[in-house]
C-alpha cells in the first residue's frame, strides 16, 4: 500500500505525460455546495481549476467534479442553467467525472428514495449504474470521519490507498451494476464506486485534505485531452 502522497505524485507524472506543455483544465460544478475545497485540491495536483456554471464553460474542461451540497438544489440548477443534457452529453461522450457525495447521489442512474420537489421527483444526471440512498447514514449530526482504504481500481488507481473520508448526511449505495468496481464500503455498502470515466465517493475527500482522487481525475482529464 503506497501513501497518497507518494500515489498523487505519480499520478500526476502521468497527467504530465499526456499533456506535454500545459496544466489541464479541470472544471468544479459551481451551483452550489463545496466548490472552493475541491478548486483548492485540484490545483494541489497541479489542474488548472476552474468553476463551471454554463454551458460553454463545460465545454471547455477535460474533466469535472460534482462536488457535495444538496442535490435537489444542485439538480434543479443544472435545469435553469441548461447544463442538464449537455452534461449528459459529455459523460456519455467519455468526460471523466468525480462526484462527491451530493455529486454521486447526482451521478446515480437511480435514485431510492427522490425528494419530490414542486409535486416531481428530484432528477439526477445519471451514468453511473447504481442505485443510491439519500441521508443512509442518518442527519447532520450524525456526521462522521474515518478511515477508509480505497481498493486499487486498474491502471487508474494502480495501488490501494488509505483516505480519511469525512461523510456529512451521506448516501449510500444499494446497488450495483456489473460494470461498477466497489472501492470501499462502511457496512457492507459501497461508499466509493468507479465504472469507466466516472468515480463517485459518499464522502467528502477534500474536506480531510486528500487528494489522491483528484489526481486520478487530473490523469485521466490529460488522458481526455489527449483522445
Ligand atoms: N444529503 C445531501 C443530498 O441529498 C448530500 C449531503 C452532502 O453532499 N454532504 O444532496
Amino acid at each position: 500500500m503506497s501513501s497518497l502522497s507518494d500515489q498523487a505524485a505519480r499520478l500526476h507524472g502521468v497527467r504530465e505525460g499526456a499533456a506535454p506543455g500545459g496544466r489541464v483544465r479541470v472544471g468544479v460544478l459551481a451551483l452550489q455546495g463545496d466548490v472552493r475545497e475541491h478548486v483548492e485540491a485540484l490545483s494541489a495536483v497541479g489542474a488548472e481549476a476552474v468553476p463551471v456554471r454554463r454551458a460553454s464553460e463545460l465545454a471547455s474542461v477535460s474533466g469535472l467534479i460534482i462536488p457535495g451540497g444538496e442535490s435537489t438544489a444542485i439538480a434543479h440548477l443544472l435545469r435553469v442553467f441548461g447544463l442538464m443534457e449537455p452534461l449528459r452529453s459529455a459523460i456519455a461522450g467519455g468526460l471523466p467525472v468525480l462526484g462527491t457525495c451530493a455529486g454521486m447521489i447526482l451521478l446515480a442512474d437511480t435514485i431510492a428514495d427522490p425528494a419530490v420537489v414542486r409535486g416531481a421527483e428530484q432528477e439526477s444526471v445519471g451514468g453511473l449504474d447504481v442505485t443510491v440512498r439519500r441521508n443512509a447514514f442518518g442527519r447532520q449530526v450524525d456526521s462522521f470521519e474515518s478511515d477508509l482504504t480505497l481498493a486499487a481500481w486498474g491502471e487508474a488507481l494502480p495501488e490501494a490507498s488509505t483516505v480519511r473520508a469525512v461523510f456529512i448526511r451521506a448516501p449510500r449505495i444499494e446497488a450495483v451494476g456489473e460494470g461498477v468496481s466497489v472501492l470501499a464500503s462502511v457496512d457492507a455498502h459501497p461508499v466509493a464506486v468507479a465504472q469507466g470515466n466516472l468515480v463517485a465517493t459518499a464522502f467528502h475527500p477534500e474536506s480531510a485534505g486528500e487528494t489522491a482522487l483528484h489526481a486520478w481525475l487530473v490523469a485521466a482529464a490529460a488522458a481526455h485531452a489527449a483522445a
